[in-house]
């Protein structure tokens, strides 16, 4: 038998589309090394996120159909990510070594923003992806609790320019007000010195190469809030909120604070949905009512990305520096934020790649 030819394996595996871009994997420049050996066919499949969801089913789709060609003994696929970059507009310049900006926003304090922010931050590098958070929320700075750390960084000097080196947590690089703010320092100047902290966490901060930098933005949309996303190149935004909380008008101001700065709103997260009794798995009471999170999307014309239900370890778990997605990964909690990490992944990928496929996404741009 004549040995099998590289077009056939591609002609094969064309089929198979990317359901982001509506296109072959194939046409999309998916596959790489490529090799034929006798009757062993061997390639990578480089996806656009390490976070893709569908990365299990492209492996299993692309062994099943090349090892359906005859005089194929051997098929060996090995999944990769090249994760595309988007940061859009004149600040881009800020962060170029970041390849996406995602910004997790809420209409109120205490919807558990924080808390959704730093669990996608931890199921995009449990997915394989380098990733930052920066915490900015101002009025509450909270990541040092919710990951265990509180030391005041140190800063270095290259090249006669001083930059501060980011902490490292749970594999993530880690930037908060809160390593800054001591318990005495004075109120009335904390308002300014933090606004300028913040500017400096953007441009002074070593960040060094990143997939993924999470900005958990302080709450609401005053100026704080705004100066943020002024002075940032973000991606894409996430806007985070509770089904006893679904206000339409604080999703709304929301939404059009990202549309004074041009930045694409990804879509809504209700967090605290539900709850599930540990006692009684097969009960679902949602506390606060149904559908909400969604309803208030349909209402604004932007993608719903999830319910997350609530768990009282979410709490503990922010008390001990020990989030939920690490702490008890297999909890509904947990795969809630990782199956919303990796929409946000896809999206922000999409976004990234050009301009008129966005439409074809359902990302949201509000105008
Ligand atoms: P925000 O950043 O919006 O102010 P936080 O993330 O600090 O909110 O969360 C507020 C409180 O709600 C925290 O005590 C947090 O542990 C808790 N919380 C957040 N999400 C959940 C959840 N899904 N289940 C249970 N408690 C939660």
């Amino acid at each position: 038998m004549s040995q099998i030819q590289e077009a056939q394996v591609l002609d094969a595996l064309r089929p198979i589309i990317d359901p982001d871009f509506g296109k072959s994997i194939v046409d999309l420049g998916f596959i790489k090394e490529l090799r034929v050996e006798g009757e062993h066919v061997s390639f990578a499949i480089e996806l656009t996120t390490p976070a893709c969801p569908v990365k299990s089913e492209f492996e299993r789709q692309a062994k099943e159909r090349v090892a359906a060609l005859p005089g194929v003994a051997e098929v060996s696929v090995t999944m990769t990510a090249q994760t595309r970059g988007g940061a859009v507009g004149p600040e881009r310049e800020a962060l170029p070594h970041v390849k996406n900006v995602l910004a997790v926003a809420s209409g109120k304090g205490g919807v558990g923003k924080s808390t959704t922010a730093i669990n996608l931050a931890l199921s995009l590098k449990a997915a394989g992806a380098r990733v930052g958070i920066l915490d900015a929320d101002v009025y509450g700075p909270s990541l040092p609790l919710l990951l265990g750390v509180n030391q005041r960084p140190v800063t270095v000097e290259k090249g006669g320019r001083k930059s501060i080196v980011p902490l490292d947590a749970q594999g993530l690089k880690v930037m908060s007000m809160g390593f800054f703010i001591t318990d005495d320092s004075p109120v009335i100047w904390r308002g300014p010195m933090v606004h300028g902290l913040i500017g400096q966490f953007l441009t002074d901060v070593a960040w060094g190469e990143l997939d993924y930098l999470v900005i958990d933005l302080p709450p609401g949309t005053g100026d704080a809030a705004l100066t943020l996303t002024q002075k940032a190149p973000i991606s894409g935004a996430v806007i985070v909120t509770t089904a006893n909380d679904l206000s339409v008008i604080d999703a709304r101001k929301g939404l059009k604070m990202f549309e004074k700065v041009d930045v694409p709103v990804l879509g809504i997260i209700e967090n605290m949905a539900y709850f599930v009794p540990p006692d009684l798995p097969d009960r679902k009471y949602h506390i606060f009512g149904e559908g909400g999170g969604k309803r208030v999307a349909e209402e604004l014309g932007v993608a719903f990305l999830g319910e997350v239900p609530i768990d009282t370890r979410v709490v503990e778990g922010g008390d001990t520096g020990q989030p939920i997605v690490v702490h008890a990964p297999d909890s509904d909690v947990a795969r809630a934020f990782a199956s919303i990490a990796g929409t946000v992944a896809r999206k922000l990928a999409v976004l990234a790649s050009d301009g008129p496929k966005v439409a074809d996404a359902n990302i949201t741009w509000v105008s």
